[in-house]
């Protein structure tokens, strides 16, 4: 894996979550973006090589309002960069990670993603991702 690409943080209130991380990183919020296949609004913020994705549910039962409801707001998952998120799936797949999705998939910010079950992963849910080639 390359390094560390982003990382997730599940917030409650989407506008009020943008105004307090422009705040602490003196930053814009460079991007919003729906990612339908997981029913969340993401919203970006560059510092340094690293960002900071944002992910507010869009419905209340899905991925994100589950965890807010189980765990409270904050840190929810890592996401490692790779070179080729193709051989990386196979080689955590044949270390006995359990991959969350067997193919990757349309992720945020023009990317293929892949989640790794967190209980095989110290229960911090881990994302692959690498940028499109369009
Ligand atoms: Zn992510």
């Amino acid at each position: 894996m390359l390094k560390v690409e982003h990382i997730g943080i599940a917030v409650k209130n989407f506008k009020e979550s943008i105004t307090l991380f422009e705040q602490l990183l003196n930053t814009p919020c460079y991007k919003q973006e729906i990612v339908s296949s997981e029913n969340v609004n993401t919203a970006f913020f560059k510092q340094g090589e690293t960002k900071i994705e944002l992910l507010e549910s869009l419905n209340p039962d899905g991925v994100i309002a589950k965890y807010i409801e189980k765990k409270g707001e904050g840190i929810h998952h890592i996401a490692f960069e790779t070179a080729d998120i193709y051989v990386e799936m196979e080689r955590l797949k044949n270390e006995g990670f359990i991959l969350l999705n067997e193919k990757p998939k349309d992720g945020a910010d023009n990317k293929l993603v892949c989640f790794l079950h967190p209980k095989t992963t110290n229960g911090v849910l881990i994302e692959l991702c690498q940028e499109k080639k369009s």
